[in-house]
């Protein structure tokens, strides 16, 4: 075997994630180990929770981090939550509205399939029949931010909806999670988990999550046991919780929970509306400049993700082609359309700390390059 370590390249990433992380952020993530159950990590975890509460703007003292990637975070809100047998509408719009529905059948739910068009939000009209008609639903999950497409949905509305049906809501805020506005108490979510790479722009494979006392009511009151024994809550929550004594449930990502600590700090320092606001600015920057290039959204403005942009590919442009030399050439990663829109769109993401004006400039001069050459 010939096998040398691993140096990747600086590549500049403007897809649908993982995106860029900050000098802080990485070198947070090189500091010397601690124990996981050391006082003052366990001080540091604290300090975490603390932040996400701020973050997902919730006091709900179920709010901490799971140690695996987003799709865990989606996991641990159905296998809790879901019973078999209990109905959940499920909001499809892309690919992570589907994914949801796939947990509510392994859960052994009842799926109500909302379905929407890819490229339109999750229409609340068609959850308010839904709700009408199955009128003994217990929960209503959708995707906040559809990162497959670059649609927000207005998360407020069906939660209001919801509520008025005495359903409880899972919401995915992978995407949206500090990249617009979201806030878990004042719309009333119950269940609601993100991803630490997209707009907190920290390492990948951390999945922040928050129950509603109402949601933990509901595990509580469980019949059955979860059937994950790793995303059990009722076991999760002596690890991650102050009231009961810190015991060992299972090894922490210590310096991944490094990484997240620093990237919400600079989140708090920076304020959470100065965040939201810094992405719909630099949104609007880079569609000035698409809009100079001839190049257009696909998504209608209303319902448009500032963070993650789906871009019509000009006709007898070679997708693959393209992406491939921004990579070569420029060292910048942009996304690749899914779906009905795979090799008619680029998805390109302005997530955290790549929501900045010299990442823009160097996306518009290297496609500028490459399409017009
Ligand atoms: N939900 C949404 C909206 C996502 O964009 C993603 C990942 O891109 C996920 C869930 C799954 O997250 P992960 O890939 O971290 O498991």
């Amino acid at each position: 075997m010939n096998i040398e370590s691993f140096t990747p390249p600086r590549r500049t990433l403007m897809g649908p994630g993982p995106s860029d992380i900050s000098p802080a952020v990485l070198q947070a993530q090189s500091r010397p180990i601690v124990g996981h159950l050391d006082p003052l990590f366990i001080k540091m975890m604290d300090e975490i929770k603390l932040l996400l509460q701020y973050a997902f703007q919730t006091e709900n003292p179920h709010t901490f981090a799971v140690s695996a990637p987003g799709s865990a975070g989606m996991e641990t809100c159905f296998v809790n939550l879901v019973e078999p047998g209990d109905k959940v509408v499920v909001c499809i719009n892309g690919v992570f509205g589907q994914r949801m529905l796939e947990n509510v059948e392994r859960c052994g739910g009842e799926a109500v399939v909302v379905e929407d068009e890819w490229g339109q939000a999750v229409s609340v009209d068609k959850v308010a029949a839904a709700l009408e008609q199955h009128s003994d639903a217990k929960f209503v999950a959708f995707v906040h931010a559809e990162t497959s497409t670059g649609v927000a949905s207005d998360a407020q509305a069906l939660c209001a909806l919801a509520k008025r049906h005495g359903c409880l809501t899972i919401v995915d805020s992978v995407t949206s999670l500090g990249g617009i506005p979201l806030k878990v108490d004042e719309w009333g979510i119950d269940a609601i988990y993100s991803g630490s790479q997209k707009c907190l722009s920290c390492v990948p494979g951390i999945s922040p999550v928050s129950f509603s006392p109402a949601a933990v009511e509901k595990l509580k009151a469980r019949k059955s046991k979860v059937q994950s024994w790793f995303l059990d809550q009722t076991l999760v929550m002596g690890y991650w919780s102050g009231e009961q004594k810190r015991s060992y449930h299972h090894t922490a990502p210590v310096t991944a929970l490094y990484a997240l600590h620093e990237s919400l700090l600079q989140l708090y320092k920076e304020g959470l509306e100065n965040a939201w606001a810094r992405h719909a600015a630099m949104h609007q920057e880079l569609k000035a400049g698409l809009d100079k290039l001839g190049l257009t959204l696909t998504v209608d403005e209303a319902i448009r993700l500032p963070q993650l942009n789906l871009i019509a590919i000009p006709e007898g442009l070679d997708d693959a082609a393209v992406r491939k030399q921004l990579l070569e050439d420029y060292n910048l990663e942009i996304g690749a359309g899914l779906g009905k829109f795979a090799g008619k769109a680029w998805r390109i993401g302005l997530m955290g700390y790549a929501a900045r004006k010299e990442n823009i400039a160097l996306c518009l001069a290297a496609l500028a390059k490459v399409i017009q050459q």
